[in-house]
């Protein structure tokens, strides 16, 4: 059943958009941890290689205009180990509270389905960030 909701509201194109420009994505200590084991990399060595610092907030390199994880066949390559705020976009709970801030993600996401109407995906929001 959400299956058949999420293929009708959304379906990922895989377009790398939401790689591009300037990251908003924070990395919590146990990304940060997950990411480092994932590559086999030291987090001293992973913070120092990868991320950068930005007041409180670390958050991942962005290099010639991506992320720096964005690889050349247009996959990330931390896939497997991805921060939350990257596996839940563009599903993001503000969504919920103002058809205004769908319209902003649809326009930056081809993913939504051109029928997909606000109720439809207010409801795959609210499944994805209550873990289904
Ligand atoms: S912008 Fe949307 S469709 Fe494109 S990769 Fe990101 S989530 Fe997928
Ligand atoms: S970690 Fe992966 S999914 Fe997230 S912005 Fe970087 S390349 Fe994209």
């Amino acid at each position: 059943m959400v299956f058949i909701v999420m293929k009708k509201v959304f379906s990922c194109k895989l377009c790398g958009h939401c790689c591009h420009g300037e990251s908003t994505v924070s990395l919590s200590q146990a990304e940060q941890k997950g990411i480092a084991s994932f590559l086999g990399l030291d987090p001293a060595d992973f913070l120092r290689e990868f991320c950068v610092k930005k007041g409180n907030r670390i958050e991942m390199k962005i290099v010639d205009g991506h992320c720096i994880f964005y690889g050349d066949d247009g996959f990330c390559k931390v896939h497997e180990v991805k921060p939350f705020q990257c596996r839940r976009w563009p599903l993001h709970p503000s969504i919920l509270g103002d058809q205004k801030a769908w319209d902003a993600i649809k326009a930056d996401c081809p993913g939504f389905d051109e029928d997909a109407c606000y109720e439809d995906v207010c409801e795959l929001v609210r499944r994805v960030n209550n873990g289904y």
